[in-house]
Formats: C-alpha cells, structure tokens, sequence
C-alpha cells in the first residue's frame, strides 16, 4: 500500500479519553490538536484530569484479574493480532503522525516497522518466559513470574507509535492491564490505534488518558491504585516520576535524555562515515534522544570529513512533511523551535562556531512550522551546545587525537543513552564499545536497532531496559513457592 493522502485520514473531530473499551467525554474539556507545519487545526483531543484518571485506573483494575489470567498462548495470538492490524492501518496512521509531529512522512516507515516488531516480539517472547522448578529436599521449589498489575505509563510526543509499542507490548504480554498518557503535543494516532484496540483487547485492559503533563500525568502517577510507574521524556520529570515511585515503593523504568557521541577513526571510508553520521544526527528530525549529536573527528580526517559532511548537509531537502521525497521537516512546535535556535545563540556566545545551517526555513504553505536548517557547530567537549541535549537537527564536531583521549571526551556527559564508533578495525572498535559508558553502542551503522536487544540508559539517560526479553522482567515480579511434602515431625 502506498502513502495515504491528507484526504485518506478522515480524523475525528474529537477524541476522548478511551476507557473501558470506549471513547467517551472528559471531564475538563479539549486541547485542540495542531499540524505542526502548517499550524491547521487537525481534531480535538481530550484534556485528561483526575476524575478521567480514576475512571481509567479503576477499569484496568478491574480488567486486571482475567487478562493476568488468561493462558499466555491466548495473550501472544491477541499480540499477534495487534500486530496485523497496526500493520493493515499503517498507512493512515503514519500520515497522521507526520502531520500532528511535523516530521517527514518518509521517517515513519521505519517507527511502524518498529512498533509492529514490538509486539511480534512480545508476542514470541512471552512463550518462552518461564519460572523454574525443581525438587528439593522432601519437597519441590517453584518460582514464578506474575504480573504487577496496573501500569502507568507516559510517553513524548517525538515518536508517538514507537513509544507506544514500547509501553504496551511488555506490560500486556506479562499480563499487566494498563493507563497509557500521551503527549499532549502529539497523541492523534495512538487515540486512532486505542479504537482499533477495542476491537482487540477485553474491555479495560488497555485504557488511554490524553492531556497535559501537569494534569492528567501527574494525576496517574500520583493515584493510589497503580502498581509500576514507566516513562519516557525529559530528565527533569523522569526525576520527579522516580521520587514519586520512591515515596510509594512502587517499581519504575525512566527512559530519559541523551548526548550521544560518535566516534570517526581515521581508516574510515569518509564519503560512507558522512552519510551514516547525518543520518545519525538528522534523522526524527533530530527530535530523538539518541540521536549521534556529538561527532569526535579524528584529526588525520577532520577537515576533509567536515567538507562533506557540509556538503550533505547542504543536500538535504526541507520541505513539506507530507511529500515523500522530503528529508528534514517541522519541529513539533515553536516552543522547541525557539528552544533550538536558542541553543544556536548559546553556541555562538561561548565561542563556538556554526560551520553550517543554524537558521530557520520557510517553506511555502507551511509558515507556521520551525523549520530548520541541518547545523553543524565547531564546539570544545566541555561547551554547553557539547553537553545539553538540544533535540533538532544539529551536531557538534570536535576534534581528536588519541584513542584514550576520546574515549573520556564521550563519557564526560550526563547522559549514556547511546554512542556510535566507525572504523574498520573491528578489534579497536569492539574495544573503544566497551569502555564508552552508553546503553547501546552502535560500530559503523548508526541506531541499527535489532528485536530483543535491550534497549536503556546509562547514567542521567535512565532506569531500565526496553525492547528485550528484559523488559518482561520490569512488568513482573517473582515469587518462590517452597512446598514441603510433608510438616516436619513434632
Ligand atoms: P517531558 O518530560 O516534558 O514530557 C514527557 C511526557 O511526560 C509527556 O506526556 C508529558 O505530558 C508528561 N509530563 C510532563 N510533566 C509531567 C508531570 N509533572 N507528571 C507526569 N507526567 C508529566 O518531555 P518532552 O518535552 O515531551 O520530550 C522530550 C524529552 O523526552 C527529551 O528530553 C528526550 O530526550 C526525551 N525522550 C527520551 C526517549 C528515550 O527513549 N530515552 C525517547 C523520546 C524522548
């Protein structure tokens, strides 16, 4: 099937909270949800509060009980089926993300690739995800793993399908039922992918409370009756997720921020370690957290590989976020936006030097969105645009001579959510992977993503592993079943 057009979308002029199998009304009215390019209006989405919240935690409380029971062959083949079905309606909804994040359209094939493996992979794993048995002494000893119950989960608005996958697919698969808070930001195709769900799922077991951080997050992490809080976003709420599940003793996963560098040896082949280092730095818009957005050039290489990656750079085509051909589109909103060339100014006053882009575009028909030009910045490892994550389409390069040198320039940062190495030594690669403080390393083939590997921070970056097998241990806890034949004698 080819890309949808705008007119295929056909969106809803409201949507609701989905409780309970159902789209119904909020209880503190609507957001209006924006085309982030061309500032149009696209639907109305909920504003979520506490009574929406505690409508929402009580029906996945109540669902809880048969879905935790249900045989996990049955849970798989309904994983299966969420899977068939994201992937028969993908086309809409995927213009549907592009025109509520302003990302390009073409992107997208990659995150429902992504989201659909998601819950293939669940759907796979859970089956294998065995407790042990064994006889004991005058007896036997069982250990199990159950589900937690309700989780609360909160996700960005860069990748809405992605994170989303990313949520339910190890929650569900372990038996948990849950409440799901999107960005207020970007949420249009996961309130579209909950419909489709209720035609899936039993009643409350997937629950899907839009609105604001502040209000309907806040509410969810805060309510009495959830049993593991998981979140994505920023560093600053991760903190404050992490406090509340410390207060309450409730367990918690924290995917946060990152910096990531990526490493040039100088036996790379540069005209390939340029495209995979734009990539690594522009793709998601660079609205992504693990984006390569620090590159550590070796010196031998340095200015030729800054011609070309200037070169492609110039390149890449702006544009309209619903044309395929298009590369780099509109930042999710002029906050960012501002936020962005804001980092710009910041570069320049402490002495950096934009070697390439820094400036916003417009682009006919679309003068609403930020758009903005791919930028590259000459930047010391210890400047702020070097060690603050800016989420746009921009990188940092500096220079490099020794092995042990670079490596400590690519963990002095807050963040080790991720880190690129290219060199076609493998043995200094593997070597130079090992010593960088990052959650994954990818060698010469940047956010080369692969079903099952697990997928966290280091450091600022976060609490916990997604996207593997390891997930199903953060959505269960276990229990040891000690059984004694017989009481032991008087
Ligand atoms: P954010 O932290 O402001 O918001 C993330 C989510 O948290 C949103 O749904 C928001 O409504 C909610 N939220 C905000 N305040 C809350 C509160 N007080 N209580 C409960 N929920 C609250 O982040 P953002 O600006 O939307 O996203 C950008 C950030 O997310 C970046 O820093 C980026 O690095 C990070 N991110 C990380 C990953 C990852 O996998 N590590 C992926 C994507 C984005």
């Amino acid at each position: 099937m080819g890309t949808a057009s705008i007119a295929d979308v056909n969106l809803d002029e409201k949507y609701g909270p989905f409780i309970n199998g159902e789209v119904g009304e909020p209880a503190n009215g609507y957001i209006d949800a924006i085309n982030a390019a061309n500032g149009k209006l696209l639907a109305k989405i909920g504003r979520g509060g506490q009574e929406d919240v505690d409508r929402a935690v009580k029906a996945a409380n109540a669902a809880f009980k048969d879905w935790s029971n249900t045989l996990i062959e049955e849970r798989s083949a309904l994983l299966h089926k969420i899977a068939d079905t994201l992937e028969a309606n993908q086309e809409r909804l995927k213009m549907i993300e592009c025109m509520d994040t302003g990302r390009a359209i073409h992107e997208f094939d990659l995150d429902y690739q992504l989201a659909v493996y998601q819950f293939r992979y669940f759907a796979s794993a859970i089956l294998t995800y065995e407790g042990t048995s064994r006889p004991v002494q005058n007896g036997h000893l069982i250990t199990k793993k159950e589900p937690l119950g309700v989780c609360a989960q909160i996700i960005p608005w860069n990748v809405p399908m992605i994170m989303t996958a990313f949520k339910l697919a190890p929650a569900l698969a372990a038996g948990n039922t849950l409440v799901l808070k999107p960005a207020e930001d970007a949420c249009l195709s996961i309130m579209e992918f909950a419909k489709l769900l209720a035609d899936i799922l039993p009643k409350g077991v997937v629950n899907v409370v839009p609105g604001y951080g502040t209000e309907a997050g806040q509410a969810l992490i805060d309510h009495p009756n959830v049993h593991k809080l998981a979140f994505t976003g920023s560093v600053e709420v991760g903190r404050l997720v992490g406090k509340t599940a410390g207060e309450r003793i409730l367990p918690v996963t924290l995917e946060l921020g990152g910096k990531a560098p990526h490493i040039v040896f100088p036996d790379v082949d540069i005209d390939r370690a340029v495209e995979n280092a734009t990539l690594g730095y522009t793709f998601f818009n660079g609205e992504s957290c693990i984006l390569g957005t620090r590159l550590l050039i070796h010196d031998d290489i340095y200015d030729e590989f800054i011609e070309k990656l200037i070169a492609r750079a110039k390149e890449i085509k702006i544009g309209d976020p619903t044309d395929r051909s298009t590369r780099l589109a509109s930042l999710i909103n002029e906050k960012q936006g501002k936020r962005v060339l804001g980092y710009f100014d910041i570069a320049r006053k402490e002495g950096a030097k934009i070697l390439y882009g820094g400036n916003r575009v417009t682009v006919p028909g679309n003068e609403h969105g930020y758009f903005i030009e791919p930028t590259i910045i000459e930047a010391e490892p210890h400047m702020r645009i070097a060690q603050e994550e800016i989420f746009g389409p921009a990188a940092t390069v500096t220079r490099w001579r020794d092995v042990d040198e670079v490596i400590e320039m690519a963990n002095d940062v807050e963040y080790g959510l991720a880190a690129g190495i290219m060199t076609e030594d493998l043995e200094k690669a593997l070597d130079t992977a090992n010593k960088l403080e990052a959650g994954s390393v990818w060698i010469n083939s940047y956010f080369n993503f692969q079903s099952g590997a697990p997928f966290g921070g280091y450091k600022n970056s976060g609490v916990g592993r997604e996207y593997s097998q390891e997930a199903l241990d953060h959505y269960t806890q276990s229990k040891t079943i000690v059984a004694a034949y017989q009481l032991p004698p008087a």
